[in-house]
C-alpha cells in the first residue's frame, strides 16, 4: 500500500513536471505578426516550431490597402516581431505606433533597387476605399531573388530572438531559399525565350515580375470581377496600337464577359497571381509554380504558332 502511494505521489509530481515544462515551452514560442501572406509563408517555413506566425486579415481583403481594426492593432503591439514588407507596403504601419525595436523590414537590403511610379488615378477594389499606386512599386516579391533576401531578413530576425536555434534556423532558411531560387531558375528560362513579347497587364502590381524576368509589359488599372468601362476599352484599343500584345495577365480569374471581349480583339487572359493574401487552396509555392505555368503556356504558345 505504501509503495502504491508512493508511486502515486511520484507520478503526480512527474505529471505536474511535464505539465510545467509545456507550459514553459508554449510560453517560450516566439510570436510574430506579419503584414501579407507571403511574409507569413516564410516565416512559418523558417522558424518551424520556434514561433506561432500571424497574418490576421481576412481573406479576400488586398493587405497592401487593408486597415486593421483596434484590436488587431493592439495584437501586433504586443507581438516580439513585426514582419514589414517595406516599399511603402500597408500604410497603415507608418500611421499607427508599432514597438520600433521589434520591426523587421524585410526589403531594406534592397531598398535602393525599389522602382518608382509616376503618380496614377486613384481607385478601388473591392470595399477598401479608394487608393493609387503611384509612388514606390510595392510587390517586391514577385522578383523572387528579391524574395529570398526578405527570406534571409526573417531569418536574421529570427536568430537574433533564438540565437540557440541558429542552425536549424539557417537550414530552414536554407531549403526555402533552394525551393524560390528554383522557381527563378524556372521562370527566367520561360521568359528567356522572346524576351521583347509584349505583354499586357491588368493592373499595375507587376513591376518586380518585369524587371526580373525582361517581360514587355504595359499596365492597365482593370479589376477581375469588373467588366471595363467603355473609355477603358478605348484606351486598352490605343496601347494595343503601338504594344501589340496577345496576352493579359491577371491577379485572379477574370469575368467570362471580359475575356470574352479581350477575345474578340485578339487577347488571351492568363492569372498571374500575386498572392498578397493567403490562398484558398496551396500555397505561397504552389501558387507561383502555377504562374510559372500560365507564363509557359503565353511562351509555348508563342513557338506553337510560328
Ligand atoms: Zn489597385
Amino acid at each position: 500500500m505504501q509503495n502504491v502511494k508512493r508511486a502515486a505521489g511520484l507520478l503526480a509530481m512527474v505529471l505536474l513536471l511535464v505539465g510545467a515544462g509545456r507550459w514553459a515551452l508554449a510560453e517560450d514560442k516566439l510570436r510574430v505578426y506579419t503584414v501579407n501572406y507571403p511574409l507569413a509563408y516564410f516565416a512559418e517555413r523558417i522558424a518551424g516550431d520556434l514561433a506561432t506566425i500571424v497574418f490576421p486579415a481576412p481573406p479576400g481583403v488586398d493587405p497592401a490597402f487593408w486597415m486593421p481594426d483596434e484590436e488587431t492593432i493592439a495584437a501586433y503591439q504586443t507581438a516580439d516581431l513585426i514582419l514589414l514588407n517595406g516599399a511603402d507596403y500597408a500604410t497603415w504601419t507608418a500611421r499607427v505606433s508599432l514597438p520600433r525595436s521589434r520591426l523587421v523590414d524585410t526589403s531594406r537590403g534592397f531598398k535602393a533597387q525599389y522602382i518608382q511610379q509616376p503618380n496614377m488615378t486613384t481607385h478601388s477594389h473591392g470595399t477598401s476605399g479608394q487608393h493609387s499606386h503611384g509612388g514606390t512599386a510595392f510587390t517586391t516579391w514577385l522578383d523572387l531573388d528579391q524574395t529570398a533576401q526578405q527570406a534571409e531578413a526573417i531569418a536574421q530576425a529570427l536568430s537574433r530572438k533564438r540565437p540557440d536555434a541558429k542552425v536549424q534556423i539557417e537550414r530552414n532558411l536554407e531549403a526555402l531559399r533552394d525551393d524560390l531560387l528554383g522557381l527563378d531558375a524556372r521562370i527566367s528560362e520561360v521568359a528567356r525565350t522572346e524576351p521583347g513579347r509584349p505583354l499586357l497587364a491588368s493592373h499595375p502590381v507587376y513591376q518586380y515580375l518585369g524587371r526580373r524576368y525582361g517581360l514587355n509589359l504595359r499596365s492597365v488599372m482593370w479589376e477581375p470581377e469588373e467588366m471595363p468601362s467603355e473609355s477603358q476599352w478605348t484606351e486598352l484599343k490605343g496601347i494595343l496600337s503601338e504594344h501589340p500584345a496577345k496576352w493579359m495577365i491577371w491577379e485572379d480569374e477574370p469575368a467570362e464577359k471580359t475575356v470574352e471581349r479581350l477575345r474578340a480583339l485578339g487577347v488571351q487572359s492568363f492569372v498571374f497571381n500575386p498572392c498578397a493574401n493567403r490562398p484558398s487552396a496551396g500555397d505561397f509555392l504552389t501558387v507561383m509554380a502555377g504562374n510559372a505555368r500560365s507564363l509557359n503556356r503565353i511562351f509555348g504558345l508563342v513557338s506553337g504558332d510560328q
